[in-house]
């Protein structure tokens, strides 16, 4: 039961210290800790939170495993779009 919504954005922490870095709704980038210097990616995107560590950025095969997955809970998350989708 959480009514944040009127807040602005998701809070991103470090996965490793848990800093907290920023907050934002959308985001696709590699943060680098400013208290722990942990790199890693992060991607979000209505409601879709997804982090990894930067070094696993570098494997473009999970990498591109990762975004099709966020992608899909992307698509999973939004219903006009999902019913809007035409199967090939
Ligand atoms: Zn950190």
């Amino acid at each position: 039961m959480s009514d944040n919504r009127k807040s602005s954005g998701y809070v991103v922490s470090c996965p490793k210290c848990g800093k907290v870095h920023q907050k934002s709704i959308t985001t696709e980038s590699i943060i680098v800790c400013s208290r722990c210097g942990y790199e890693y990616y992060l991607y979000l995107k209505n409601g879709v939170y997804l982090g990894l560590p930067a070094s696993q950025v570098d494997d473009s095969q999970l990498f591109g495993k990762v975004r099709m997955f966020a992608s899909t809970l992307d698509s999973l998350f939004q219903p006009e779009a999902a019913c809007q989708e035409k199967r090939m």
